[in-house]
């Protein structure tokens, strides 16, 4: 599609607009926390919230930028930068998410057949099948490549036996990308394929785990004799290990919130600025009383703009839409921490009020920031821990060499992680 000028982006900014004010619903304007609360970690929306999935999936505008015939919205990044814009100052909020639209779709887009393609991308647009995400396994983390789930070749179908684990959103997923061992003769990293695995069948359980902060927003997930159609192999047989470091560049660049984000970090409680005035208090000039927070709150405040503004820039100079590369795990490791800081600092501002977890003395906005604070522990984790970040970043951007002893066994691509 042509580079659009302003005058083309007022007139798709006006469209956007009125589609959104007739569309939206008017119990979900202003609220975008109900939509968010709706899906939590996967689960099926009900209401006017499946309302408001239904119309966004029918327009295709929940992924703005995938290809018009295959259910997406055909939007440039500059169009799609205006439409959540818009979404924004309405109050609206993506119904259709999840690890189908951040990881596996845009993988799917870039290995999978044309059948796979037209079988499996629509009703990841329209946010009808869920999906999660079956890599980790017990042993098999950071050095993912020693996984041990088998699948063995039955003739018609692929049979699959094997524990994975931290699997998000397995109890609601009705589809698992997982990555298996096709060739268990072969080095490691070569006998590895990825499969698409049709959750509910009897071979399959997924045991959610409970966490600190109250939720299950994780699995152990068991495979026992599961069965998965033989044309559902992504990408070359023993060859999954490119496609699967493929998908992590995706999850990287989605978990770091990179280019979505707002400027100003906002926790519950509102933006911090206004959190610690409210909080904390101002002294004669209007400014936050204590100046060491002050001091401290300005730097996160700039690093936050630095961080959302960066973002946005990767995402428009994008222009061919190749999407993320190794560069998403530096965004990966500076969002997580941006996203922490803000939760450190959010709760140091409520003083007393920042230990609460339930109960009359406390807001529902302090509890709910104290929950973030404690599940945010798990951002520099998931998708790859900080310290693997690191390592990709030292071999694949910088191209500093290994340490001799590092992480025996596994390269620096041979991480998850
Ligand atoms: C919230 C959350 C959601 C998740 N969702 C999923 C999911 O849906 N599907 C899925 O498959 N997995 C998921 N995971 C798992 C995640 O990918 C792993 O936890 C992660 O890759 C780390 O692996 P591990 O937990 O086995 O830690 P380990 O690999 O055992 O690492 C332990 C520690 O050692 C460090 N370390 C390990 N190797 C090195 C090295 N070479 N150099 C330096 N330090 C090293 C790590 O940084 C870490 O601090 C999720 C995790 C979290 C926290």
């Amino acid at each position: 599609m042509a580079d659009f000028g302003s005058t083309e982006l007022d007139a798709f900014r006006a469209e956007a607009r009125a589609w959104l004010e007739a569309n939206l619903p008017a119990s979900l304007r202003g609220h975008p926390e109900k939509v968010t609360e709706a899906m939590n970690g996967g689960a099926k929306p009900t209401g006017d919230v499946e309302l408001w999935r239904q119309r966004m999936g029918e327009k295709g505008w929940g992924v703005p930028t995938w290809p018009k015939q295959y259910g997406g919205g055909g939007l440039t990044p500059a169009e799609a930068r205006v439409l959540y814009e818009e979404m924004a100052r309405i109050g609206a909020a993506n119904p259709i998410g999840g690890m189908g639209v951040i990881m596996f779709g845009p993988t799917l887009l870039e290995y999978g057949s044309e059948a796979q393609i037209l079988e499996h991308i629509p009703s990841i647009a329209r946010g009808e099948v869920r999906w999660c995400q079956g890599y980790s396994e017990p042993g098999s983390g950071s050095d993912l490549a020693s996984l041990q789930t088998r699948a063995e070749d039955k003739g018609d179908h692929w049979l699959i036996n094997g524990q994975k684990i931290w699997t998000s959103g397995a109890q609601y997923a009705d589809m698992c990308f997982c990555l298996v061992r096709t060739d268990p003769k072969a080095r490691k990293h070569e006998g590895i394929s990825m499969l698409m695995i049709p959750m509910h069948q009897p071979g399959v359980e997924a045991r959610p785990i409970r966490l600190i902060n109250d939720s299950s927003p994780f699995c152990e997930t068991f495979f026992t004799d599961a069965k998965a159609p033989k044309e559902n192999l992504v990408g070359p047989l023993n060859g999954g290990w490119t496609v699967g470091k493929r998908l992590l560049q995706h999850e990287r660049s989605g978990i770091s919130g990179a280019g979505g984000g707002s400027a100003r970090p906002s926790m519950a409680g509102g933006p911090l600025n206004e959190m610690a005035t409210r909080y904390v208090g101002v002294d004669e000039d209007g400014r936050v009383a204590d100046a060491d927070l002050r001091r401290r709150l300005t730097d996160h405040l700039m690093e936050a703009q630095a961080f959302a503004l960066t973002g946005r820039r990767l995402a428009l100079e994008d222009r061919s839409n190749r999407g993320p590369t190794a560069a998403s795990s530096i965004l990966k490791n500076v969002g997580s921490k941006v996203r922490s800081d803000s939760a450190e600092l959010a709760l140091e501002i409520m003083g007393h009020q920042g230990v609460g977890w339930g109960g009359d003395d406390f807001t529902a906005d302090e509890i709910a920031i104290v929950r973030t604070w404690l599940g945010g522990k798990a951002g520099t984790i998931a998708g790859g821990s900080y310290e693997v970040q690191n390592n990709i970043i030292s071999k694949r951007i910088l191209g500093l060499p290994e340490p001799p002893q590092a992480n025996a066994g596994a390269t620096g691509g041979g991480q998850h992680a």
